[in-house]
Order: C-alpha cells, then sequence, then structure tokens
C-alpha cells in the first residue's frame, strides 16, 4: 500500500449493523483507488447476504423503537442529525473528494444540501396526517392513516453519496420508518460517517444500518422479505435487473436513474450565463458526472458559431487536477472502468463523422494534473459541436466531462430533437421571452424544467424522471408519500 500524506487519509470503512461496527463482510473486500493517483488506498469491507440479513434484524427492532418515538421527538432527533452534518462538513466533504474524485469545489456542498433535506423533512414528521373521507351521519365514518412500510432498502451510487442520504434517508426516518443503505463499494466513507453521526444525534440504533457492498448486497436487500420497500438510486441496466429480482414480492420500488438532458439556448438569452452554466453544469461540476446534467445543448442557429466559441473558451479556462485542491474546476473520474468507457465513447464519436471535436477528447497526463497524477483517472475537458441528434453520443449517457452542442432551426425542431431520447430526467430553457418557455415547459418530456438557470435540487420540489429515467419521486411532499402507505379505517354507522 503506498504512503500516503495526512490529508489523504482514509478511515477504516465499516458495515454499521444497529449499534456494532464491523471491519469485515461476507463478500470480501474491495481495494479502493485514489481516483486522483490512480493508487490503491484502503480496503473496504463488502456486505454479502449474511449481513443484510442481520441489518434487517436490526432495522426491524429498530422499526418498533422509532415508530413508537413520537412525532416531535423524530423531529427534533432529525434536526440534531441536520446540525452534525454541518458541523462535521469539513470532514465530510473531504472524504466525498478522496473517495470519488469530486471537485472540492462542486462537493463543499454536499453536507450542507444533505443537512436541508434532513431539515425540510424533519419539519414533516410532526405534520403526517391522514384524511376524514366520510362523515355523513346515515353513512360509515371514515378516515385514513399515513403510516410507514417498515424496513426499507436504499440503494445509492457513488457519484453523490451525501445528497443521495438526504434525499432518501430523512424522509424515509420521517415518515417513521428505518433503513438499511446500501453504498456502493466505491464511496463507504462519507456514508460511513453520516451512519455514526445518526447515533450522536440520539436516533435509536437499529433505524439506520450502512452495508457498503456490491450488487450481492443489493440484490440480497432486494429479495429480502422483510424489507417492504426499495429506494434506488443508479443506472438503467440494474434498475432492471432489481425490477425482476423484486417481481415475485411484487415489492414497491423508486427508481432515480440516469438522464441524457437537453439545454435548449435561444438567441435571446443571456448568452454569458447560459455559457457559464451550461459548461460548468456539463463539464466542471462533479467531472460531468451527474445524472440530470444538461449534457446536449441545442443552440438557436443565429448564435450557434458565437455559444461554440464563447463555450469553448470557458472550457479552456477549467483547472484539471487534484479534487483536494480548491483551484480546481474538474477532477478525476471515478475509476479506471470509466475513464476507459469515457474514452472509448470520445474516440468512437471521434472517428464517427457524426459531430467535430471542438476541445479537449483526451486523458490528461501528468503535463496537465503533475508526475505524482499521472495515473489518476482524469479526461480533459471535452466539448462536440454539430453532434448529430440521433448519434450514439447524443443518446447515450457518457457520465464524464463531455459536453455536445448540436444547432437547430426552429422552437419545434428543438422540442423535437430534446424529446428524442429513451430519457426524461431534466430539460433546461434558456430564453428571456417567458411565454415561449412557459409553452415548451408543457412541451418537454421531463420530470424537471429549469428555465433560465442549471438544476436546483430542492427539498421542497419534487425530483425523479420518466421512462428510462425512472419513476418516483424525491423532494417535497410527493417525496415523502413514497415512504408512507395509506390504511383507510372505517366505523360503521351504529344506527345503520
Ligand atoms: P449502478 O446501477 O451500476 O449502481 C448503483 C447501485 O446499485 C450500486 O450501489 C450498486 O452496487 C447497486 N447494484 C448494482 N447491481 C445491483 C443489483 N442487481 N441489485 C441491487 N443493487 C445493485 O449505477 P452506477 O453506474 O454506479 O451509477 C451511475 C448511474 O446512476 C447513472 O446512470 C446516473 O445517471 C445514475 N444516477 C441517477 C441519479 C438520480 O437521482 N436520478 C443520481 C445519481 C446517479
Amino acid at each position: 500500500m503506498d504512503d500516503l500524506s495526512p490529508s489523504r487519509a482514509l478511515p477504516q470503512a465499516q458495515l454499521q449493523i444497529g449499534e456494532r461496527f464491523l471491519d469485515q463482510g461476507s463478500a470480501g473486500f474491495y481495494d479502493h483507488v485514489d481516483p486522483a493517483t490512480g493508487k490503491v488506498q484502503a480496503r473496504v469491507p463488502l456486505a454479502g447476504s449474511a449481513e443484510v440479513e442481520q441489518a434487517v434484524v436490526a432495522a426491524k427492532a429498530g422499526f418498533e423503537i422509532w415508530r413508537k418515538t413520537s412525532p416531535r421527538q423524530r423531529r427534533d432527533l432529525l434536526n440534531r442529525l441536520a446540525d452534525l452534518l454541518v458541523a462535521n462538513a469539513d470532514e465530510l466533504v473531504r472524504l466525498s473528494c478522496i473517495e470519488n474524485g469530486t471537485a472540492l469545489k462542486g462537493a463543499f456542498i454536499g453536507p450542507h444540501l444533505a443537512a436541508a433535506w434532513t431539515r425540510y423533512y424533519a419539519g414533516w414528521a410532526d405534520k403526517l396526517t391522514g384524511q376524514v373521507t366520510s362523515s355523513h351521519p346515515t353513512d360509515q365514518f371514515a378516515y385514513t392513516l399515513a403510516e410507514p412500510y417498515g424496513v426499507v432498502g436504499i440503494i445509492i451510487t457513488w457519484n453523490g453519496p451525501l445528497i443521495s442520504l438526504g434525499m432518501k434517508v430523512a424522509p424515509a426516518l420521517a415518515a417513521g420508518n428505518s433503513v438499511v443503505v446500501k453504498p456502493s463499494e466505491m464511496t463507504p466513507y462519507a456514508a460511513g460517517l453520516f451512519g455514526k453521526l445518526v447515533l450522536e444525534a440520539g436516533i435509536p440504533p437499529g433505524v439506520v444500518n450502512i452495508l457498503p457492498g456490491g450488487a450481492e448486497a443489493g440484490e440480497a436487500l432486494v429479495t429480502h422479505p422483510d424489507v417492504l420497500k426499495i429506494s434506488f438510486t443508479g443506472g438503467p441496466v440494474s434498475a432492471r435487473k432489481i425490477q425482476q429480482s423484486s417481481a415475485a414480492l411484487l415489492k414497491p420500488l423508486v427508481f432515480e436513474l440516469g438522464g441524457k438532458s437537453a439545454n435548449l439556448l435561444f438567441a435571446d438569452a443571456d448568452l454569458d450565463r447560459a455559457v457559464e452554466n451550461a459548461v460548468m453544469f456539463s463539464i466542471g461540476m462533479m467531472s460531468g458526472q451527474g445524472c440530470a446534467f444538461p449534457t446536449r445543448l441545442l443552440v438557436e442557429r443565429s448564435v450557434y458559431d458565437d455559444v461554440v466559441a464563447r463555450v469553448e473558451a470557458r472550457v479552456r479556462q477549467l483547472v484539471v487536477g487534484d479534487p483536494l485542491d480548491p483551484d480546481v474546476d474538474v477532477g478525476p473520474v471515478v475509476n479506471q472502468a470509466a475513464c476507459q468507457r469515457i474514452m472509448a465513447m470520445v474516440e468512437k464519436a471521434k472517428a464517427s463523422g457524426e459531430c467535430r471535436l471542438v476541445i479537449g477528447g483526451e486523458r490528461a497526463g501528468a503535463d496537465l494534473v503533475g508526475a505524482d497524477r499521472a495515473d489518476g483517472f482524469y479526461v480533459t475537458p471535452t466539448v462536440f459541436a454539430d453532434v448529430k441528434p440521433d448519434s450514439e453520443l447524443a443518446q447515450q449517457e457518457v457520465f464524464g466531462p463531455v459536453l455536445c452542442i448540436t444547432p437547430f432551426d426552429a422552437e419545434e425542431e428543438a422540442v423535437a430533437i430534446a424529446n428524442a431520447t429513451e430519457y426524461g430526467l431534466a430539460a433546461y430553457i434558456q430564453t428571456k421571452n417567458l411565454n415561449r418557455a412557459l409553452r415548451l415547459s408543457t412541451e418537454l418530456r421531463a420530470g424537471t424544467v429549469c428555465i433560465n438557470g442549471a438544476m436546483q435540487i430542492q427539498p421542497e420540489s419534487p425530483f425523479g424522471g420518466e421512462r428510462l429515467s425512472g419513476h418516483g419521486r424525491e423532494g417535497g411532499r410527493e417525496g415523502l408519500e413514497e415512504f408512507l402507505r395509506i390504511k383507510t379505517v372505517s366505523i360503521a354507522n351504529a344506527n345503520g
């Protein structure tokens, strides 16, 4: 194992089951590679089905305590957790940067977003009511109860574990459920600290269990008969497997999946702002590894050449390098496999004749990132223009720092291009014409439409997709309802 400077040091990754912390799981170990250096840095214990079994037992016990915890107490405990997330923000950010390579500039917001989501759902904990559905004197009296499911399985991916924890664990707990969380084996560290903070906040042991692991642990959660709902964030390939393996139990599922979101830029837009957002949210932020990023920039022909030139100039300024360096805009991508997959797509696009490379399109070497990071997983910020809308580059998620630009002539054409993918997570409109923006917001097939700006995933607003981008919502009242079951209680009319 390499000698690493203290600032890169990682704690022992562990499995958290109730109050127990295990250094070993039944599925072996994952060699954690630092994306910034390409060097093996730590061993992550992997949960297998044995630990899933134990965690479900702990979660069932935790649920019995949690469902009897008063709503006000749940609210206060979740607020305490939010306070602790903020108090530990520096360490959470450091762990996030190291575990998946997210540059500090983008990662700093993670704990604060997780805290904001936790506070938002803490506010719901004491406001969960049903309704009277029948009260006529000659009829039966009936009302509804909003009840938790019990044990919920939460499977998340590596690109933003903290925000995913805020988006899923906070509403699940506010609704009264207990959870078994399976973070990706690549990102056990921030989630591990989150689990410890849950206990420090005073949330009873067993209410939150954290099992880093791979597909085996995920599969065990999905097929466990006592896990009564699954909330999943990841790609459509795993989602299909989950749908199949949960079919026997008809288990309810929330799927937050990928995207290939279009960004419609009209000539009347504020071009400075539009270009800044287009670049930073498709390439800069998280090295382009975001589900809802505007990765397809569609530009009205009259400003097309100007916008392509502005994008190129802005991308040229981006600093690629170590994620812990505060001046760096673009860190590495998460691992070797991701780097190779992205480069293969880039090379194929270059050779396809279906687009024109404007800038980038290579792995960043020692000259750009320094000799000690030459084996890190860096891809140069890449822009393709004149991208054919039906090409692979325009249709498939690259999940790396790669932006596609395509011209359009008419509004209808832009909408048709935007809608012509299998995904439907987000869409973006840049224009000063509010009538047009509102008209288009009803035409675009996406779970969220952002007008004149970038995606702000806010706890108050439901977020989610359609078609291959998934189903179900996170955020807002809708995100809470995913974790509640409605029961009707009816009382017969004694005089009837
Ligand atoms: P992935 O689907 O490979 O893995 C996601 C999680 O599922 C991991 O924890 C993994 O271990 C687990 N898993 C894999 N196979 C499983 C199985 N058969 N049963 C149960 N669990 C299983 O996704 P990824 O490649 O790690 O992540 C990238 C994808 O996630 C992209 O498509 C991205 O767009 C998407 N994503 C979506 C959102 C959103 O909110 N919509 C947010 C972040 C990322």
